[in-house]
C-alpha cells in the first residue's frame, strides 16, 4: 500500500476534486446529526481484512458521513464559537498533511517552524507583547490554558515559599470551563473573584482576593473575550496589580483575541502587554482550520523550564538551534498546525484580516440594533465583540430548546440556547464574514 499506482493516481484526482468542491461550495449546507445505529445500518462495516477501497470509502464519506457532520462554516451556524477558515488556509492544510513534517524540534522542522514563528510574532505584535515573547501552536485553547497555567505554577514553585496547601488561580466566574478543567488536571484550586458592573474581572477585586489568599495564589487567569458574552476583562488594571504582587498573569483570548487584528477593538485589550502568557485560537475567529491555538509566553524560558522533556534519545536535538516547539507545552510530536494560518496570512496580508474581523463586528452591531428594534426579543448584554446575547421575551427554557431543535432539523439555522444569571438566553457568535444581514433578519423572523 506504500506505492503510487494508477489506482492511487485516480484516487488523488477524486480526493483533490472532493476537497476542491467542498471548499468552494456555496451555499454550504448545515447538515444534521444521525445516530450511531443509523450510520451502522447505512454504512455497514468499513474496516475489513481486504479493505473496501478508496473510492468506496470516499463515496461513503461524501454521501453519508459528511452530511452527518455539521459544517461549522455554515453561514447561519451562530452557536458556540463557529469557524470560517479561508480557502488558502484550507488548501494549505492538505499540503501540511502531504509533507510529513515533524514540528517538535528545530532540527527536524526548521523551515516550517520558522514560518509558524513569523505567524506567532504577528500575534505577539498585535497583542503589544515585547520582543522575545514566543511560544508554540497547540491544538486548542484548553491545552493552551493548561500549558500556561502549568508554567505559572512552576514559576511560583521556584520563586516562592511552598504554601502548604494547593496552589490556586484567581479567575472570574465568567472564565471558560477549560480553566477549571486545567486546574483540576493540575490538582490546583481556582478561586472565583467577583466581576465589576460590566462583568469584567478587574484589578481592585483581584487585589482584595490577593490580600486574603495571596500566599497560595500562583496566577491570575483573565479572559479577553468571554465565550458567553464577549466581555474583555479589565487588563489595564489587572496588569499592574499582578506585576506589583509578582503573580503570573495569563490571558485567555481563545475566542476574543482575534479582535486585536483591527484598530476598532484593539483598545479594549489595553494592558495585555503585561501578560506573562496569552492564547488565541486562530481556528475560531482568525480563519484557520482546526486545530490551532497560538500560545505565547513573555519569557519562553519560564515555560521551557517545566515543559521540556529530557531523554537520552532527545539530547541530540539540543545541539541544533535552541527553538524546539515541543519545549513549550505538554506534547512532543506535533503537527505544524500553525502553517495553514501562516500561509493564509502570508497570502492575504494582515489588512485583510482586519477587514474580515471588521465585517463580523458589523454583523454583530447589525444584529444588536435589529434586536433592540423588535418587541419580542431584547438584548441581554451590550455587545463589545462579536457575541450578541439576547432573550426571547416570554419563552421558557423548554421553548428555547424546542426552537433550536426545530430550526436545526429544518436546516434553517444553528443557534443554541445558553444561560445568563440562571435564565435562558440565545446568543449569536459571528466569526464568519460570509454571513449576511439578510440571514440575521431571517433568523430573527423565525423567532417571532
Ligand atoms: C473556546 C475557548 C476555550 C477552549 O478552546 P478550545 O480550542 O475549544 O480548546 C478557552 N477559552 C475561551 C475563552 C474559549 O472561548
Amino acid at each position: 500500500m506504500h506505492d503510487w499506482t494508477e489506482e492511487t493516481d485516480a484516487l488523488a484526482e477524486q480526493v483533490i476534486a472532493y476537497a476542491r468542491a467542498r471548499t468552494r461550495l456555496d451555499p454550504i449546507p448545515l447538515n444534521a446529526p444521525r445516530t450511531s445505529e443509523e450510520l451502522d445500518s447505512i454504512c455497514g462495516q468499513t474496516i475489513t481484512a481486504d479493505g473496501i477501497g478508496g473510492p468506496r470509502a470516499l463515496e461513503l464519506f461524501a454521501d453519508v458521513l459528511e452530511p452527518a457532520s455539521l459544517s461549522v462554516d455554515y453561514t447561519k451556524y451562530l452557536s458556540f464559537v463557529p469557524a470560517a477558515p479561508t480557502e488558502a488556509a484550507v488548501l494549505f492544510d492538505l499540503v501540511v498533511g502531504a509533507c510529513s513534517i515533524y514540528g517538535g524540534s528545530w532540527l527536524e522542522g526548521s523551515g516550517a517552524i520558522w514560518a509558524e514563528n513569523q505567524a506567532l510574532d504577528w500575534v505577539r505584535s498585535i497583542a503589544g507583547m515585547p520582543e522575545g515573547t514566543g511560544g508554540v501552536f497547540v491544538p486548542g485553547g484548553t491545552i493552551g490554558n493548561l500549558a500556561a497555567m502549568v508554567a505559572a505554577r512552576h514559576s511560583a514553585q521556584t520563586t516562592r515559599p511552598d504554601p502548604g496547601s494547593p496552589w490556586a488561580f484567581l479567575v472570574s466566574a465568567e472564565a471558560h470551563s477549560s480553566v477549571k478543567a486545567a486546574a483540576q488536571v493540575m490538582g490546583a484550586d481556582v478561586i472565583a473573584v467577583e466581576t465589576d458592573e460590566q462583568r469584567r474581572l478587574a484589578g481592585p477585586a483581584v487585589e482584595r482576593a490577593l490580600a486574603e489568599h495571596g500566599d497560595r495564589v500562583c496566577g491570575v487567569v483573565a479572559t479577553s473575550g468571554t465565550t458567553n458574552l464577549g466581555v474583555v476583562d479589565d487588563l489595564a488594571t489587572l496588569g499592574p496589580v499582578c506585576r506589583a504582587a509578582d503573580i503570573w498573569l495569563h490571558v485567555d483570548g481563545a475566542y476574543g483575541g482575534a479582535a486585536l487584528a483591527t484598530e476598532r477593538t484593539r483598545p479594549l485589550f489595553a494592558g495585555l502587554e503585561h501578560a506573562d502568557s496569552f492564547i488565541v485560537d486562530p481556528h475560531k475567529w482568525l480563519f484557520a482550520p482546526f486545530d490551532c491555538c497560538a500560545l505565547l509566553y513573555r519569557d519562553p524560558d519560564a515555560a521551557r523550564a517545566i515543559h521540556a522533556q529530557h531523554a537520552g534519545y532527545l539530547a541530540f536535538l539540543d545541539a541544533y538551534g535552541d527553538w524546539n516547539p515541543s519545549d513549550f507545552a505538554i506534547h512532543l510530536t506535533r503537527r505544524v498546525r500553525g502553517l495553514p494560518f501562516w500561509f493564509s496570512l502570508a497570502t492575504h496580508g494582515t489588512d485583510a484580516y482586519a477587514e474580515a474581523v471588521d465585517i463580523t463586528l458589523d454583523l454583530a452591531a447589525y444584529a444588536a440594533d435589529a434586536i433592540s428594534r423588535l418587541d419580542y426579543v431584547e438584548l441581554a448584554h451590550e455587545p463589545s465583540l462579536s457575541v450578541v446575547a439576547f432573550r426571547r421575551i416570554g419563552w421558557t427554557a423548554e421553548e428555547y430548546q424546542a426552537w433550536t431543535e426545530a430550526t436545526l432539523e429544518a436546516g434553517l439555522a444553528f443557534v443554541t440556547p445558553s444561560r445568563l444569571d440562571r435564565a435562558p438566553i440565545f446568543r449569536f457568535c459571528f466569526v464568519n464574514p460570509r454571513t449576511t444581514t439578510a440571514e440575521i433578519d431571517e433568523i430573527l423572523s423565525a423567532l417571532a
